[in-house]
């Protein structure tokens, strides 16, 4: 089959079904811990399925299980959306001022019931767990299921995600790890303040944080091994509040990305040690302040396997780059530490422009929705099958 097959084969009324949901949730977007109209719309679709829907979970999370045995399948889907004004110009345009769902979410949560309305018609299949998570965009939305229990009886876990980095029937997986673990930082640098006529009379934040951005520079190029991935990215400075004051505060923010266990943790200390020594090179204080935002999202390569071999047979041999990494990031990443699973992206990218994840202007193919639903049905069921 290939996907242009697989689109005329589709049935015309799920299809419409599948973009009215994605384009009601995409007028209405919530963002993290705050899903309760999307949770409503779930909760009822998964109830007139037949289903038992169970809310609460993770705080604002909605999961089904059926048949009622173990260990289960974990089909996750996320549902929040961005703080970001929409300017997609799309006729389904974000009716939340500041409020968009910028990543697919959206198209993710409509999948999924899609698919679990597909499951729970052939009570064979299974046993199976559909979790609509909350929160996935940074606040930990993955972490409050699990420690609500999300993974009791759970032996492995299936997810994707809607990608616009690939065009409409191809898909994105890897065998190992597919996204970055990342890390979020900033430095204080610090130093007395003084007059701008004056610098030998005091010491300069502001030529420290230049200092220590340019060092940071150095450590993926010349400590971290030319084999292993990493990026480490300063996003923001600030700084100074008139043209002839040297302030005494600079903070700067920013973001290192790893996708090993030994880049993760080389990151923070050989910042730690470059950010210390310029700043003593410059006479100023600086502290950094490390924190892990999501760890790296590392298929198991069996279940990979499993996702490669049966998007091979429904959309060509052809359709799947099992080599995709990208340095993005994904709570996903917490129930694929503790279960064997694979997250895999399914090409949505729109015809007639780039618009990127996380963009005002996003939007994407809606035709993915179709092939995102046969996919991830197809890799449950086989999933299923293999036990
Ligand atoms: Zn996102
Ligand atoms: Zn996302």
């Amino acid at each position: 089959m290939s996907s242009d097959q697989l689109l005329r084969q589709f049935p015309p009324a799920e299809l419409a079904t599948l973009i009215a949901t994605r384009r009601d949730l995409h007028r209405h977007p919530e963002l993290g811990f705050e899903e309760t109209r999307t949770g409503d719309a779930v909760f009822q679709r998964l109830a007139a399925a037949g289903l038992s829907p169970r809310r609460g979970i993770g705080r604002t999370g909605v999961f089904a299980d059926w048949p009622a045995e173990r260990p289960r399948i974990l089909l996750r889907a996320d549902m929040d959306a961005l703080p970001l004004q929409e300017e997609s110009g799309a006729p389904y345009v974000s009716e939340a001022p500041g409020r968009m769902h910028a990543c697919g979410h959206d198209g993710h949560v409509s999948i999924a019931l899609a698919v679990a309305e597909r499951l729970s018609v052939s009570p064979e299949s299974g046993p199976f767990r559909m979790l609509f998570q909350p929160a996935e965009e940074g606040a930990g939305g993955a972490e409050a299921c699990a420690a609500d229990g999300i993974l009791d009886g759970v032996g492995s876990a299936l997810g994707l995600h809607l990608w616009n980095q690939l065009p409409v029937g191809k898909i994105g997986v890897n065998r190992g790890a597919l996204m970055a673990a990342v890390d979020e930082f900033s430095i204080d640098v610090e130093g007395p303040g003084g007059h701008g006529a004056a610098p030998h009379e005091t010491a300069d934040p502001i030529v420290g944080a230049a200092r220590i951005i340019d060092a940071l520079q150095s450590i993926v190029s010349r400590e971290i091994s030319p084999l292993d991935a990493a990026v480490v990215t300063v996003a923001s400075i600030h700084g100074g509040s008139a043209f002839n004051i040297i302030p005494s505060a600079v903070r700067l923010t920013g973001t290192a990305r790893s996708f090993t266990e030994s880049a993760g943790k080389a990151l923070p200390e050989k910042m730690e040690r470059v950010v210390r020594g310029t700043a003593e090179a410059a006479g100023v204080r600086a502290r950094l302040h490390y924190r892990r935002v999501n760890r790296a999202t590392v298929n198991d390569p069996e279940m990979a396997d499993l996702v490669i071999e049966t998007a091979q047979r429904i959309l060509g041999p052809e359709s799947v780059d099992a080599e995709t990494r990208t340095l993005g990031g994904e709570d996903m990443s917490i129930f694929l530490d503790r279960v064997p699973g694979c997250f895999f992206f399914v090409g949505s990218a729109p015809e007639g422009g780039h618009r990127p994840h996380h963009s005002p202007r996003f939007d994407f193919d809606e035709r993915a929705l179709a092939i995102g639903t046969v996919l991830f049905e197809a890799v449950a069921r086989e999933a299923a099958r293999r036990g």
